[in-house]
């Protein structure tokens, strides 16, 4: 348990289901890494063309507006790219093709530490039963991790025809209170962190952005003596 310790990671990247659930789950994190000089990834599995509630909007204009709010977000954050693996949103399914998807972009950007959402229906609480983007995400990125992207032989087009080397991702690290073993002090960084998730106008209002990202934190912070802290299950991979 406890803070930090996270000096010897260079590189990371998190992989999410759609547009804003990273600003949502480690904004705070994020710009603290991109502060120090690390080299952040984001990987948006999905195409974001169900986030709305205008029915009159078309998919295309959705896609296009929720792209355009991640990759504000992203130069808020300082990140060093913010790929879109483009799958239909709300359909998502941690499947072979996902897996592999999410391998390219390891064996590319080679990150120290991955960050994902929870690779499960989330029972906790009494009001919200969890997205199932969010949990095929976080499963299809653990298991990219391990083995994929690590052994030469899986998805062997990936080495063969496209040169990507295998990638041994050394920590995983998963968002959200389920299992919290490690605590992140974003203090420093939480208006930061605000500011990115506003940029997700299509999604969220600025003053919800701003109130319930505090107060989650605020929460969190509670638990370690800081102000404002972001929680995650951690898997150090030997
Ligand atoms: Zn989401």
């Amino acid at each position: 348990m406890g803070e930090n310790n996270d000096m010897e990671i260079s590189r990371a990247m998190v992989v999410v289901a759609h547009a804003d659930d990273a600003e949502w789950g480690c904004a705070g994190t994020v710009a603290r890494w991109c502060a120090e000089g690390k080299h952040v990834v984001y990987v948006i599995c999905t195409d974001g063309s169900k986030g709305t509630s205008d029915a009159s909007m078309s998919p295309e204009e959705v896609i296009a507006s929720r792209r355009e709010e991640q990759e504000e977000a992203g130069r808020v954050l300082g990140l060093a790219d913010v790929v879109f693996l483009g799958f239909p949103d709300a359909y998502l399914q941690s499947n072979l093709e996902l897996r592999k998807a999410i391998t390219r972009q390891i064996r590319i950007h080679r990150p120290d530490v991955l960050v994902c959402m929870n690779p499960v229906r989330n029972l906790d609480g009494d009001g919200y039963i969890d997205h199932p983007d969010h949990f095929a995400s976080g499963d299809a990125a653990m298991g990219a991790v391990y083995p994929s992207a690590r052994d030469p032989l899986t998805f062997p087009d990936l080495l063969v025809e496209e040169g990507l080397e295998p990638h041994k991702v050394r920590e995983v690290w998963v968002m959200g209170r389920t299992h919290p073993d490690h605590f992140v002090d974003v203090t420093e960084h939480i208006e930061t962190a605000v500011e990115a998730l506003r940029a997700h106008r299509s999604q969220v209002s600025p003053e919800a952005a701003d109130r319930h990202l505090k107060e989650w934190r605020r929460r969190d912070g509670a638990r370690i003596g800081a102000e404002y802290v972001e929680v995650f299950k951690r898997f150090r991979l030997g």
